[in-house]
């Protein structure tokens, strides 16, 4: 092992000095589980700017995209009910964020609705 290799440097995410891991001389970010986290987040995100039709295009590719993704998380909510409950259950909190801000926009559509019935249903 040459020795610059194994001399500190800083990580480019939280600045703390670290010892790159001999097998990846090239590491660039310390191996703190956020530095890491960060990192990969920013790899997802530089992905995404490389490949900025991959998403689109596979949605093109199959109109029923959408609805079979759909039908694929109603299945595994069917499946993994008790899982949700726990998980709800965990997350009360931004549940009930989420919960209100839906029963919020489903009132509000039902609203809409309800007056547009009206003014057509003379
Ligand atoms: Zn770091």
């Amino acid at each position: 092992m040459e020795e610059w290799m194994r001399r500190e440097r800083k990580c480019a995410i939280c600045g703390k000095p670290f010892v790159p891991n001999k097998y990846r001389p090239n590491q660039t970010v310390c191996s703190s589980l956020e530095c890491q986290y960060r990192r990969q987040l920013s790899n997802m995100k530089q992905w995404r700017n490389a490949n900025p039709n991959y998403f689109k295009y596979k949605e093109s590719q199959d109109r029923s995209w959408k609805q079979t993704c759909r039908e694929r998380s109603l299945e595994w909510r069917r499946k993994h009910k008790e899982y949700l409950q726990l998980y709800r259950e965990a997350n009360k909190e931004r549940h009930r964020v989420y919960m209100r801000d839906y029963m919020r926009k489903y009132r509000l559509k039902k609203k809409e609705e309800q007056k547009s019935e009206e003014e057509t249903g003379e």
